[in-house]
């Protein structure tokens, strides 16, 4: 069988589904895109936009290995994309620094390469950092703009043939004989609907993947997760900087573009539409973030916003409990044959999460295509437009 006769529409233009659409269109498939708003416009537009060293989430060896060999490698596929500014764990208290063995043996085993660094020399790379600090890590972090990003996908998705449609949302499933037969999708540039046949169907919506899986009368086991960022007017720093603690709310603080965001908050939702942002998790950010970098607390707030994570999980109370891991769910079980899901992951493991989307769609559709996508050249995010 050849990728080539076979169509797969894939739904939700985040990062997931940008990454997808490419891993599939190389492989050979017939490709449609479909986003309901603009290109990123759910979670993958409001990250921190942090290129995860893996660092972060040393607790499980597993998901920190992940982040850290796709680091390099979206580092290797994309060097343009990236601020190779590396990142900082800093211990602030006694409890941070109690921390900081545990943490060193962790990354040792995740085989992500670290360095301790004297307190003195991290205050002199970054001045702005709590001159009261006891212990410093730099870590292989990065930083990125999350739109360049998508596009750069999507970009490599169309120079292989795939249509990208954004502004056009599923809203319905013609589901016949234990398959889907096609989407109802509505433009909402003309305002009218229309049906799009296809042989396979990826719903990589995210935080709404089990909203738009009902749809078909499915279910999708996920938790969104959101979280509150606070942009400040202006860039505190370069490399990143991190709490040298079990990740918490307000222990980080990413510098890119003209801006120093501190993250982030984590609580459960049933519907990621809507989230609006508690007042009191600003403050609690800007409180947190001053332990930080007491400059924190003199500096303009320009920006507030709020976006879920899609985490994989059953019983969260606070979502910092879910695993960070992703997962692609089947629907076979539930009667369909030809639809998966995914959900889960971080922007920084999108693309690996599309390889592994990519070989079970190949297997369903007996299709034997390997994928390429961590060895070529992603294209510049601008051709996205030519
Ligand atoms: C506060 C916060 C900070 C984060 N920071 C980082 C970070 O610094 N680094 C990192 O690696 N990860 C980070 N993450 C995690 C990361 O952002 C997400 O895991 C990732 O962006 C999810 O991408 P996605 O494509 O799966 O989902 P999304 O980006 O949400 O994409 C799903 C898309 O589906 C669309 N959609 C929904 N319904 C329909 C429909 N009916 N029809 C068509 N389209 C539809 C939505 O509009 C959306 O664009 C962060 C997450 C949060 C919440």
């Amino acid at each position: 069988m050849t990728a080539v006769s076979k169509h797969v529409v894939v739904i939700g233009g985040g990062v997931t589904g940008a990454a997808t659409a490419y891993d599939l269109s190389l492989r050979g498939f017939r490709v449609t895109l479909l986003e309901r708003g603009s290109i990123g416009a759910g979670t993958s537009g409001r990250t921190h936009g942090l290129l995860h060293s893996g660092c972060r989430y040393v607790a499980d060896t597993e998901v920190a290995r992940e982040c850290y060999l796709e680091n390099q490698t979206l580092r290797r596929i994309a060097p343009f994309l990236f601020e190779k500014n590396g990142g900082l764990f800093v211990a602030i208290t006694e409890d941070d620094l109690a921390y900081k063995d545990f943490f060193l043996k962790k990354c040792g085993e995740a085989g992500i390469p670290v360095e301790e660094v004297e307190p003195a020399a991290a205050l002199k790379m970054e001045p702005n950092l709590n001159p009261k600090l006891k212990a410093a890590v730099l870590v292989p972090d990065g930083t990125f703009d999350p739109l360049k990003v998508i596009l750069s996908f999507l970009a490599s998705a169309k120079r292989c043939g795939a249509v990208v449609k954004p502004y056009n949302e599923v809203v319905g499933f013609r589901v016949e004989g234990g398959e889907v037969r096609a989407v109802r999708v509505l433009d909402k540039v003309s305002l009218r609907e229309y049906e799009l046949e296809a042989d396979f169907f990826v719903n990589a919506t995210g935080a709404w993947a089990n909203k738009v899986a009902s749809l078909a009368g499915l279910h999708v086991p996920v938790k969104p997760s959101p979280g509150v960022m606070v942009a400040l007017d202006g860039r505190i720093g370069n490399r990143v900087f991190n709490r040298l603690n079990k990740p918490g709310d307000g222990d980080i603080i990413i510098h890119q573009r003209g801006t120093s965001v501190i993250g982030t908050t984590s609580w459960i939702v049933e519907d990621p539409d809507g989230v609006s942002i508690p007042k009191e998790h600003v403050e609690l950010m800007i409180k947190r973030g001053s332990e930080i970098a007491p400059v924190v607390s003199r500096m303009r707030v320009k920006a507030v916003y709020v976006s879920s994570r899609p985490l994989v999980g059953q019983a969260a109370q606070t979502g910092r409990e879910v695993s960070r891991s992703f997962a692609i769910i089947d629907h076979s079980r539930e009667g369909v044959g030809n639809m998966l899901s995914i959900i889960g992951g971080k922007f920084v493991t999108a693309r690996l999460m599309a390889e592994k989307m990519g070989d079970a769609v190949c297997e369903r559709l007996g299709v034997s295509v390997p994928s390429r996508t961590a060895e070529l050249p992603l294209a510049p995010y601008w051709l996205y437009f030519s």
